[in-house]
């Protein structure tokens, strides 16, 4: 009987997941595991946590519904919760797997755990095979190889949408063998040093985990309101739940994959229409992969002060008051405050948003990037390592910009995004 382990990451689904395809090909069951990393729980050396309560809430739910389908399918979800290279190797052993099958990392820290859980697995003769499945475009699909990828983006996509394709997605398994799976027992908030904090009504969206709920939101998005459609003219809005969409919390913990949303877009045009909008979201998406890739190439210089372009100057020292006044959004700048209020009390901020606080925090208070953005990583529900540092790097100047220094005028792009400050208005009068 040969019994693999399915170690889900931030892959959280059924469909269009080769890791567990590819696990159900080669062994006779499966042992479907989630493993609550307490790395991912701590507080980094910019004083921030690493996983706030509103991500770890959508973890969570994304977990048991994952467990829920599986249950469906005659399987379940094993959940740990410790060290992966500890307690997956626990598992390898109690079920004597000859193999564990995972995601493929590329981000620094990622990367490094999974070579100490392959050197775990390695002493007790477990093979760790590894896929890449959460870009849209495969990595062995890319017209140029890790080192050659441009730094630049229009480079990197006018190639690749020229000299590359989007593969099909795998089908969902329908059965799953497995042997009987214990209930599975999730962690509480309190178990990972974190208290409950209720998303403030006014969110624009109230994000729930899972592959049902992305699944659900994709068909609203697309084929209920056909929104998709008018996306590109919408998509720099500040206020509700519609104005892009949304699918950023659910991709980063891979609850959906980039591809399915690919193929099902390419359904919704032969049937309603191709158009500037549908094609923006993929051309936003491959923002992502950009990143993605950038991660890969770059490895840890993402996380440096000086990034990718060790040429700029940039402040190392960090005034705690300054920084204290734009995290609670203190800053007297109308355009900022209800930007960061809006993130604070709800996980979410919107793409415009992003931009600005992200350049008044290098460009006007002139303090490290780095500060911003592991902030962001405590704080956002859709907190992705490559999106997020690779954005911020940009943002800093020390990134992937072509254009060197480039400015926010926040004032102005209040006036042109925020023109009859209903979005001030809903953060700063309550
Ligand atoms: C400083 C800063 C930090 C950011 N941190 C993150 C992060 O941690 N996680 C994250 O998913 N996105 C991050 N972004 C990118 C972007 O702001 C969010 O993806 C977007 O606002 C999410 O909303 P949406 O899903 O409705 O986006 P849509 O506009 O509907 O876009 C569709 C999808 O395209 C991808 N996408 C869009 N814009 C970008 C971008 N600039 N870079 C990479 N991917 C993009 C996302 O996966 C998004 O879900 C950051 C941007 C900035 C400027």
């Amino acid at each position: 009987m040969k019994t693999a382990i399915v170690w889900f990451k931030t892959d959280l689904r059924l469909e269009d997941n080769e890791t567990l395809v590819k696990a159900i090909a080669q062994s006779d069951q499966i042992i479907p595991l989630y493993c609550f990393d307490d790395s991912q729980f701590t507080t980094t050396s910019y004083g921030f946590k690493k996983t706030g309560s509103f991500r770890a809430q959508f973890l969570l739910e994304s977990s048991q519904d994952l467990d829920n389908n599986l249950r469906q399918l005659g399987s379940g979800l094993i959940i740990v919760k410790g060290k992966p290279e500890v307690e997956i190797a626990k598992i390898a052993q109690q079920y004597k797997a000859f193999k564990v099958f995972a995601k493929r990392e590329v981000a620094y820290e990622e990367k490094n755990t999974e070579r100490l859980v392959q050197n775990e697995l390695f002493k007790m003769r477990c093979e760790l095979e590894t896929f890449s499945t959460s870009t849209l475009y495969h990595a062995e699909d890319l017209p140029f190889s890790i080192k050659d990828i441009p730094d630049v983006f229009t480079n990197f996509r006018k190639k690749i949408e020229k000299e590359s394709s989007i593969r099909t997605i795998f089908d969902k398994p329908l059965l799953i063998n497995s042997p009987q799976i214990p209930e599975a027992a999730f962690p509480k908030l309190n178990d990972l040093d974190l208290k409950f904090q209720a998303i403030d009504s006014r969110a624009a969206m109230h994000f729930k985990g899972g592959e049902t709920e992305a699944s659900k939101r994709l068909n609203y998005y697309f084929f209920q309101t056909k929104k998709i459609s008018t996306y590109k003219e919408t998509r720099n809005g500040l206020v509700g739940a519609d104005y892009s969409s949304k699918f950023s919390a659910w991709l980063a913990l891979g609850c959906i994959s980039p591809r399915f949303i690919y193929h099902e877009l390419k359904k919704y045009e032969s049937n309603f229409g191709a158009n500037e909008s549908t094609y923006w979201l993929i051309f936003e998406l491959l923002w992502r992969d950009f990143f993605r890739f950038m991660f890969k190439k770059h490895q840890s210089k993402m996380f440096q002060a000086s990034g990718i372009n060790s040429e700029k100057e940039i402040p190392k020292a960090v005034s705690e008051k300054l920084l204290k006044n734009w995290v609670s959004g203190n800053t007297n700048v109308d355009f900022i405050d209800a930007n960061m209020i809006e993130l604070k009390l709800t996980g979410f901020m919107s793409n415009r948003g992003r931009q600005n606080v992200a350049s008044y925090l290098c460009n006007d208070l002139k303090l490290d990037w780095r500060y911003g953005a592991s902030y962001f990583e405590q704080q956002l529900i859709d907190y992705d390592e490559c999106s997020n540092w690779g954005n911020w790097a940009y943002i800093a100047g020390v990134g992937n910009d072509p254009r060197a220094n480039r400015y926010f005028d926040i004032q102005k792009q209040a006036v042109v995004y925020d023109k009859d400050k209903s979005y001030r208005n809903l953060w700063l009068n309550s």
